[in-house]
Parts: structure tokens; C-alpha cells; sequence
């Protein structure tokens, strides 16, 4: 850049653009042992059924204690470990303590009991392309269900729109097995991965997590009516195909009230919780 603009001038350096390639760089090198090192953690964000509220379930999310940077959320480093495969065996780990962590609360003596009149509390965890297209993926998630005692109707896997885009029956082929064995297929970020929506027919889901730009559509008061008609329309859709609606980043009680006159099934987002250590779910909904 400096050479181009010619002479002896200095190259001026752009502190942010340095500080994400210095970033990216260390965060790629301490990637490999962080597994090893203990230095991922998950915390749980709770998925409300909109009709009464209730707690149905909740979203694993995982994070990175950094030893230098701290605390690091998912969109810092889950593109590295999908670039470098490190997402394999990270997404297992995740796996493996988000369906420990669901049997602890089926077994819990009061989110039980609260879920003993419907279904079980369900864990979502979410599945990156690299994990989707593993050869192992049946057979590792079934290992884990049953070495852990989870019955499948209590696992959710999360798998973006996108990742399925151009998938053919072949590549569907692990998901379809999964979800027959009665494991839950959610289409997370769903709308902003320009798919047709014809193809919703033939991908093996059971939800559609609407992504959080058409919650944000119905924040204003009176509520955009075209976001209204849209996400309407999307829920008729999902309805008719015999889908659920799950809605993410509901943040007021104005867009909870409006998506659930919209029909929406399930909600998530920081007006009902945060996301926070599995404790704290508990501590939370037990006593709701
Ligand atoms: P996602 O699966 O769409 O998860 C929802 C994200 O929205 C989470 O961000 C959550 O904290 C955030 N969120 C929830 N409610 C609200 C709200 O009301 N307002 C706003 N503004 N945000 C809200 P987070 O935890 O940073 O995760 C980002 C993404 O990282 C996730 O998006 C998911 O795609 C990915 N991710 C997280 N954990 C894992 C994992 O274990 N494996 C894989 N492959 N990806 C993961
Ligand atoms: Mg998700
Ligand atoms: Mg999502
Ligand atoms: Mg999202």
C-alpha cells in the first residue's frame, strides 16, 4: 500500500485491521490444545413455548475462556475450528456435555416434574457444514443418546439454511436417518440464506428457527406491516408443511406479544433469558 503511493513515505498502520490479523493469527494457534486445555465452556439459552410460557428446552452455546483474550464468543472462533477441523471434535464435546447436561435436567426434580405433563426438556445444539458432512455423524450422535440415556426426542440439532443449499439426497441422507430416529432437525437462521422455499419440501426438518433480522422487523410500534405479512406468511408455510416456528432474538414483550398472535410455536431471545451456565437455567425456571 505504501510502495504504490510512491517515495519514502511510511507505511501508516491501521491499528484495527492489525489487531484483527495479529488476533486471527494467535487465535488459530491457540485453537488446537483449547480443547485439551479445558478453555471451551457452554452456556444455555432457554426456548419458551409462546402459547403459556413455558420452558421447553435450551440452546447450547458455546464459548472460549482465552487465556490472553478472554472471553470469546462463537462468531470469533467457529469459523477457524470449521477452516482448521477442529469443529469435529469440538462439536462433539459440545454434543457430549449439552446431552449430559439434558439428562441432568429431565432428572431434576422440579424442571421434570414441570415438563412431566407435556414433553421432555430439550437441548439444542448446533451443527456446523464440516460436522453435517462427517461420515460419523449418525453413528457419533447415536453413541452419545445412548451412552448419556437421552431418548433422540430430546436432542435438537441446528443446522443452518445455508449449509443445506445444493445439498443432494445423498448428503441429506445422515440428517433424514437422525430425524427419523425421532431427533429433532431445526433450520436455524432460516430467510437469510435465499433458498427456494420449494425446498423446504424435501430437507428432513421438523423446525424453522426464523432468523433474527424479522424480529427486529416488528419492533417499531405500529409494527412494519410488510415484516408482519412476511413472517405470517412464513409461519402458514412452515404450519402447512408441518413444521414449528421457533423465533430467535425476541428482545421486547411488544414483538413476544406480536409473534405469538402471529402463530409462532417457540421463542428465544434476551426478553425471556440471556444465555447463562446450566445452573442458573435451572435456578431460573425451577421456581417459575
Ligand atoms: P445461533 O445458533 O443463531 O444462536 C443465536 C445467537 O443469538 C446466539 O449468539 C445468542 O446469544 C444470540 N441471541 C439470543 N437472543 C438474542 C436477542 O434477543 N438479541 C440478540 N441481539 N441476540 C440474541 P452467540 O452465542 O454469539 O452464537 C452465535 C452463533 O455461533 C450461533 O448462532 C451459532 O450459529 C454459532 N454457535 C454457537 N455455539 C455453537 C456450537 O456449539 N457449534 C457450532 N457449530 N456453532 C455454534
Ligand atoms: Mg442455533
Ligand atoms: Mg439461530
Ligand atoms: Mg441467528
Amino acid at each position: 500500500r505504501a510502495k504504490d503511493s510512491g517515495g519514502n513515505r511510511y507505511e501508516i498502520a491501521d491499528p484495527v485491521s492489525d489487531a484483527r490479523a495479529i488476533d486471527r493469527h494467535s487465535l488459530t494457534n491457540h485453537l488446537p490444545g483449547a480443547l485439551e486445555r479445558g478453555e471451551f465452556f457452554l452456556e444455555y439459552q432457554p426456548l419458551i413455548r409462546m402459547s403459556d410460557s413455558r420452558l421447553t428446552g435450551a440452546e447450547a452455546l458455546v464459548r472460549w475462556r482465552h487465556p490472553v483474550h478472554g472471553l470469546l464468543g462463537p462468531d470469533r472462533f467457529i469459523p477457524l475450528a470449521e477452516h482448521t477441523g477442529l469443529i469435529v471434535p469440538l462439536g462433539r464435546w459440545v454434543l457430549e456435555q449439552a446431552v449430559r447436561q439434558a439428562c441432568d435436567w429431565c432428572a431434576h426434580p422440579l424442571l421434570g416434574g414441570r415438563a412431566a405433563d407435556s414433553e421432555p426438556i430439550r437441548v439444542n445444539v448446533n451443527l456446523s457444514p464440516r460436522q453435517l458432512h462427517h461420515p460419523d455423524l449418525v453413528q457419533d450422535t447415536v453413541a452419545v443418546l445412548e451412552w448419556a440415556g437421552l431418548t433422540p426426542a430430546s436432542l435438537c440439532l441446528e443446522v443452518t439454511e445455508s449449509a443445506l443449499i445444493g445439498a443432494d439426497e445423498d448428503e441429506l441422507k445422515p440428517l433424514r436417518q437422525l430425524a427419523e430416529m425421532g431427533v429433532d432437525i431445526a433450520l436455524d437462521d432460516f430467510g437469510t440464506g435465499y433458498s427456494n422455499l420449494a425446498n423446504l419440501r424435501r430437507l428432513p426438518a421438523t423446525t424453522l428457527k426464523l432468523d433474527r433480522s424479522f424480529t427486529q422487523g416488528l419492533q417499531q410500534h405500529p409494527a412494519d406491516p410488510v415484516d408482519v405479512t412476511f413472517v405470517g406468511g412464513i409461519v402458514s408455510l412452515a404450519h402447512a408443511l408441518g413444521l414449528r416456528v421457533t423465533v430467535e432474538g425476541v428482545e421486547t414483550e411488544a414483538q413476544a406479544a406480536q409473534l405469538r398472535e402471529l402463530g409462532c410455536d417457540t421463542a428465544q431471545g434476551w426478553y425471556y433469558a440471556r444465555p447463562a451456565p446450566a445452573e442458573e437455567i435451572v435456578a431460573h425456571w425451577a421456581t417459575a
